[in-house]
């Protein structure tokens, strides 16, 4: 999807959306209504930091590379407004290199809270195992 049609230029019901196929640009237009599913984007460094000045380009993402955000540009240039996108969370503890969850990391996340110590770079304990994503992910 690379566009979205409204009835009027910034107003009235979206209509149909315009697509870049093999076979070129084609539009569908909607018959009820058109349901934007289009993710996340936490690929999208500068969307990102936007929101969470701390999600900078140092930060490698696990999410799949089609969370662009882009779904999102294209819904705000028809006059779509957003929210809650600042409450984007990290959880530090999947391999940046293949996204894999560290099981034994994730113990304390989907249980317990207990069993384990998260320790930063010092070796020294930093955080309770059984907050918020957003407080385990900063390790200062
Ligand atoms: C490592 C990791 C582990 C996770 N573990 C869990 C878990 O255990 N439990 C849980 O509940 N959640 C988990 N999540 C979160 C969960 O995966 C997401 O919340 C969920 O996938 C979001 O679903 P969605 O349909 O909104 O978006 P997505 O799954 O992101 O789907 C959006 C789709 O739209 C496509 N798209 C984007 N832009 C366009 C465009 N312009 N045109 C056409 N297509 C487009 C994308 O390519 C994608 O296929 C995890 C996420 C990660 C990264």
């Amino acid at each position: 999807m690379v566009k979205i049609y409204r009835e009027g230029e910034l107003k009235g019901k979206v209509v149909g959306i315009g697509v870049e196929t093999k076979s070129g640009y084609k539009t569908i237009m909607a018959k009820k209504a058109v349901v934007l599913a289009t993710g996340g984007f936490a690929a999208n460094v500068e969307m990102r930091s936007k929101q969470v000045p701390s999600l900078t380009s140092d930060l490698p993402t696990t999410n799949h590379v089609g969370a662009t955000g882009e779904g999102i540009t294209i819904a705000q240039e028809v006059g779509a407004n957003t929210m809650q996108m600042s409450y984007i969370q990290l959880y530090p503890f999947a391999d940046p290199n293949n996204g894999v969850l560290d099981a034994t990391a994730v113990i304390p996340f989907s249980g317990p809270s207990a069993g384990i110590v998260y320790v930063n770079e010092y070796g020294k304990r930093y955080v309770n195992e059984g907050e918020r994503r957003d407080v385990c992910a900063k390790t200062t």
